[in-house]
């Protein structure tokens, strides 16, 4: 795998509209997208700084996985880290045989309709890691 840069960070808040104010009056980004995610239960807000984007996430169900990370951190935090990459499938399938536990055998649509796919963190020295791949 050679990553070209991280795509985005992603983290979790409890509410996109309160902390939208924060990235955009302190730290001066615009938000330029909010969009729902039914799939992964959670809504996003997306602000870029340069190439990398801040990824919002909040929770639309009690079983949301970004829930049960609210649930362990409730102020919230750094929640996943992506990395954008070419050929998505041939890269799970490289990291794969090389014993790194996927939570996604297969790409699958993420935000943005990028391809995603989640490494496991008990692979990845406890960090949550989403590969992207741009259609
Ligand atoms: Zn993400």
């Amino acid at each position: 795998m050679k990553p070209t840069h991280i795509e985005h960070l992603g983290i979790a808040v409890k509410s996109i509209e309160e902390a939208i104010p924060y990235y955009e009056n302190i730290l001066g980004l615009s938000c330029y997208s909010i969009e729902e995610v039914a799939d992964q239960k959670v809504k996003t807000a997306f602000f870029k700084v340069g190439q990398t984007k801040i990824e919002l996430l909040e929770p639309t169900a009690p079983d949301s996985p970004i829930q049960k990370y609210l649930d362990k951190n409730p102020h919230g935090g750094v929640h996943h880290v992506a990395y954008a990459v070419e050929g998505l499938q041939s890269v799970l399938d490289e990291v794969a045989a090389k014993g790194v536990q996927l939570i996604d055998k297969q790409p699958r649509k993420g935000a943005e309709g990028l391809n995603i796919a989640f490494l496991h963190p008990k692979s990845t020295f406890g960090v949550l890691t989403e590969l992207c791949e741009h259609p």
